[in-house]
């Protein structure tokens, strides 16, 4: 664990303020371990590390000219092929977008760039971040870091594995269903979807702009807290951004936040479809809180079980109508093979888009058009209306919601890539979070007997992240999982 690619912000930063380590040689440690690794683990779509060493340097120039600097200054973190990076290719693991080079910044590389931090590389992701298991790139599958022979989760499979390789001190993902949540849990790394709002979406390619959320992965909850500081805040670009409200220096406030807890449990996410070796391992991270006092309340979400149809008309819908700007005439594939202005649209979505996200503008497209629009959207939206409030009831009784992350360990490559139905069960504990908006986080809480990760869902209230960082960096420092590395 002493390698410098596992070490955790708080203690590169440190490493780096007391000159024990430079900018450059992390970031060249970094590339090197991807260089090794990335053969295997295909965490990376590309990289570019003349430029991450030059943004390394400087850093290094700011420290050496006395600049006080912040946690962030010099740490490279990698990002989902979603995000926009200035000069960077932006693609989304997707055809249609092969070869598109981003003109700007999104704002939260704005934010890290403002923060010092290294931006590096571009993360293997399913096209247009729908998925669960990174299978639906375009270009390469993605390995699980503790067993090559499973995926790594998704959408943001590579930003997890890229930090669980230690390929990235740190990532971005984003999460419309569980895309950061999921992976995180399945690669054994901590994984936070902030309050809707939260983070500003502008430069992030939308997929179901009502649910979309970016968010860090990290070795700690603490690394967490420090990237999610750095990176929120209103934005005038996006409208749907919102102002802070409550307590946002969460790194601080996981000094003082000790609590004990009341911590409900959803007596709904534990029944059928659950894997008994996920099941044991969070009844027994339950009970360590209860162990530390805290108080473990039985709550019901009565509407949990309506989250994942629901999630399926509501982001298919808002899919097909993001995604009708990808046509063949701007910045998109252009079919060869296009005679005229209306093949010049079909053959060239035809081409460029992958099997699922066609599946998805089919189902979006149909829950959209008249005479079925109430029949689906609407009441879609109706019961999204009530999965908000069974949360905003059981909130009523207790500080933050545990159950687990995702229903199994990582599953075999290739398991459930002809099955759509068992691959939407993946997200069934994290999608109705993303439906109500509110913050979320998956930490480590163990291992299969095979060895393989699994991860606690720490959820709060809205704009409640001070007090969700807190219950889970409880759990974090009860536990010595966030030190385990794979065998790689
Ligand atoms: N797995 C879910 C889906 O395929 C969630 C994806 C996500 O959060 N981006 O839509």
């Amino acid at each position: 664990m002493s390698e410098i690619h596992y070490k955790t912000i708080t203690e590169l930063a440190a490493a780096l303020e007391a000159g024990e380590t430079s900018s450059v040689a992390l970031t060249q440690a970094v590339i090197d371990r991807k260089e090794a690794m990335d053969g295997r683990v295909k965490a990376f779509l590309s990289s570019a590390p003349a430029d991450a060493l030059a943004q390394a340097q400087s850093s290094d120039a700011r420290r050496a000219a006395g600049q006080s600097l912040g946690p962030l200054d010099g740490i490279p973190i990698g990002i989902k092929d979603t995000l926009a990076v200035q000069d960077q290719p932006l693609g989304c693991a997707s055809k249609m977008l092969d070869g598109y080079v981003s003109p700007f910044d999104a704002t939260c590389i704005a934010k890290l760039r403002a923060a010092g931090a290294v931006i590096w590389g571009r993360l293997n992701m399913d096209e247009f971040a729908m998925g669960s298991s990174t299978e639906n790139s375009a270009f390469q599958t993605t390995a699980n870091p503790w067993d090559l022979e499973t995926i790594p989760g998704g959408s943001s499979g590579g930003s997890a594995a890229a930090v669980a390789a230690g390929e990235a001190i740190a990532s971005l993902g984003t999460d419309t269903g569980g895309s950061i949540r999921q992976p995180a849990a399945l690669c054994g790394v901590v994984g936070m979807k902030p309050t809707y709002g939260l983070i500003s979406r502008y430069g992030l390619v939308a997929f179901a702009s009502s649910l979309d959320q970016v968010g860090p992965f990290t070795r700690t909850v603490e690394d967490a807290a420090l990237l999610m500081e750095a990176m929120l805040g209103k934005d005038p670009l996006d409208s749907t951004s919102i102002a802070p409200q409550g307590e946002t220096g969460y790194a601080a406030a996981l000094k003082t936040k000790r609590g004990p807890w009341k911590l409900g449990v959803p007596k709904e996410f534990f029944g059928d479809g659950i894997d008994p070796e996920v099941k044991a391992n969070i009844e027994q991270a339950i009970e360590w809180y209860q162990g530390q006092g805290c108080e473990i309340v039985d709550i019901s979400l009565p509407h949990s079980e309506l989250a994942v149809p629901v999630y399926y008309i509501v982001a298919t819908a808002e899919a097909s109508s993001n995604l009708a700007r990808f046509d063949g005439v701007r910045y998109t594939h252009r079919s060869e093979a296009a005679k005229d202005a209306l093949t010049l649209f079909t053959k060239s979505r035809g081409e460029g888009f992958g099997d699922e996200v066609k599946r998805r503008i089919i189902l979006g497209t149909y829950v959209l058009s008249s005479g079925y629009y109430d029949a689906y959207y609407l009441r879609a939206q109706k019961v999204r209306r009530l999965i908000l409030g069974d949360f905003e009831t059981a909130f009523e009784q207790v500080d933050a919601i545990l159950t687990p992350t995702s229903p199994t360990p990582a599953f075999k490559r290739g398991e459930r890539a002809n099955d759509p139905l068992a691959m939407y069960l993946s997200d069934v504990y994290t999608i109705s979070v993303n439906l109500a908006g509110l913050p979320a986080i998956s930490v480590p809480s163990g291992f299969t007997e095979s060895g393989l990760p699994i991860g606690l869902q720490v959820i709060g209230k809205a704009f409640g992240e001070a007090d969700m960082f807190a219950v889970a960096n409880a759990f974090e420092q009860g536990h010595d999982y966030a030190r385990q590395t794979p065998n790689l």
